[in-house]
């Protein structure tokens, strides 16, 4: 059985003070949940604080991004090694960061390499447009993600997927709980591919993309389906904790 993760992708939301009075209702609110991994990925400015704030709870954090040289003149750019010293995660390859920030496979690809040997576990996220699907091209471009992505990387432990097809994201549109099993399994049968039956079994593949409280547990109830990366309906303390809490 493996075990559901919900995490909240926050984007470039929340000052300090929102933040603190996110956290003050939202531990409290899932303070007895514990039979899901609960992750927040706040805005790195955030991190130090909310590492103070989830100490000893059942709050796991992510960072956003990180870039994959050790240190040195990379302006406004943070390396694993920090990104270490606050949070046990970091989410690499998420669509806004390939779309708007010109992110390619390659760089991807180095960043999870960086991360895994520096001891960092990697949401890593994929997705199709909708052309791409339109097209009926899919499968070929997430099974391109997945191969380019993952080169190098000889074990997927500290690894979770992240699928997230980019016409549901912030769109209000979901994938209805049938289309993303479907690119669930596809997923998991091409990392058997790659990794082998062992892995893909043990590997946990969220779905992201307009995930709400409403939709939540018909979208976990999918046998492929381990959980969910949830970005604006992750800002609500309240209606996160019900996504959290979606096994009711
Ligand atoms: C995301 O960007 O990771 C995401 C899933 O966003 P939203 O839930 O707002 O669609």
């Amino acid at each position: 059985m493996r075990r559901p993760m919900i995490a909240a992708n926050w984007k470039m939301n929340k000052t300090m003070a929102e933040a603190r009075s996110f956290i003050d209702a939202f531990r409290g609110l899932v303070r007895d949940v514990t039979d899901v991994d609960i992750v927040l990925a706040p805005p790195s400015t955030l991190l130090c604080k909310l590492r103070k704030e989830t100490d000893s709870s059942n709050i796991m954090l992510a960072s956003q991004n990180m870039f994959y040289e050790d240190k040195g003149a990379f302006t406004g750019e943070i390396s694993a090694d920090m990104v270490k010293d606050f949070a046990e995660y970091v989410i690499i390859g998420h669509s806004e960061r390939r779309q708007y920030f010109g992110e390619s496979d390659d760089v991807i690809n180095k960043k999870v390499n960086k991360a895994l040997e520096k001891g960092l576990k990697v949401i890593f996220c994929m997705g199709e447009t909708d052309e791409e699907r339109e097209e009926g091209r899919e499968k070929e471009v997430i099974a391109k993600q997945i191969k380019n992505g993952l080169d190098g990387v000889g074990s997927l432990d500290n690894v979770v997927v992240a699928y997230e097809p980019i016409w549901a994201i912030g769109t209000g549109k979901t994938a209805t709980p049938e289309i993303a099993q479907e690119v669930h399994l596809f997923i998991r049968n091409e990392i058997r591919k790659i990794f082998g039956n062992e892995t893909a079994e043990k590997i946990r593949i969220l779905y992201g993309g307009s995930v709400k409280p409403g939709n939540a547990a018909e979208l976990m109830e999918q046998p492929d389906i381990d959980g969910g990366l949830v970005g604006g309906a992750s800002l609500d303390a309240e209606g996160f904790a019900q996504i959290v809490k979606f096994k009711g």
